[in-house]
């Protein structure tokens, strides 16, 4: 009997332990620190990176998706002086050694024509669930921001992609080399467009996986 009532007992407990525990998303700010990233006159891509990425905290959590970022002010992830490899590893080891059940990495893009515009997702064949990821988040973007036909692109030669465990996609926001679009990129409406844009790409993917 008391036998019995451990196993309903721990069947409960599991069953409303699932309920409860949220889903969490691992968001990286990329660049920071001394690393900039691309820059447009006194605008860097490393402070765009994490003026987003804290539109898709508020977002994600209003939406009971857990997020944790990766850096959540101007500093890079080295100890002391600035390591690009160190603060890279960082990244991958806090995203592998998390209990997120995927990871998107922030970025904007920047080009030497002024014509080009649009989002667009990376993604390595490091997790087998990285391209259907990166397809999911790709077509939401399309969707939502209205901007972009870009298709998916994989790339090989990217570090947090080739190291990063769980299923994970870059996301190039959009280009800060088209004049328009650079605006748009600054304005807390279009950061949270992009914040939705993602939520439901996340919440799709999940229907897909
Ligand atoms: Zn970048």
């Amino acid at each position: 009997m008391l036998l019995l009532f451990c196993i309903a007992f721990v069947i409960f407990t599991t069953k409303i332990f699932a309920e409860v525990s949220p889903l969490v998303v691992y968001i990286d700010p990329g660049h920071g620190g001394m690393d900039g990233g691309a820059s447009i006159g006194e605008v860097k891509e490393s402070n765009l990176t994490l003026e987003i990425s804290k539109k898709i905290k508020e977002v994600f959590e209003s939406n009971s998706i857990q997020v944790v970022l990766t850096r959540e002010t101007d500093d890079d992830l080295s100890d002391g002086s600035f390591v690009k490899r160190e603060d890279m590893l960082n990244r991958v080891t806090q995203i592998n050694t998390s209990n997120a059940s995927l990871a998107l990495s922030i970025h904007l893009n920047k080009f030497s024509m002024e014509k080009y515009r649009g989002a667009q997702v990376f993604y390595s064949k490091t997790n087998s669930n990285n391209q259907l990821l990166a397809e999911t988040m790709q077509t939401s973007l399309s969707l939502y921001l209205k901007n972009t036909e870009r298709k998916i692109v994989k790339r090989d030669n990217i570090f947090l992609l080739n190291k990063v465990t769980i299923p994970c996609c870059i996301i190039e926001c959009g280009f800060m080399s088209n004049k328009e679009e650079f605006q748009l990129l600054q304005t807390a409406d279009y950061q949270y467009k992009i914040a939705y844009a993602l939520l439901y790409g996340v919440e799709d993917y999940l229907k897909l996986y």
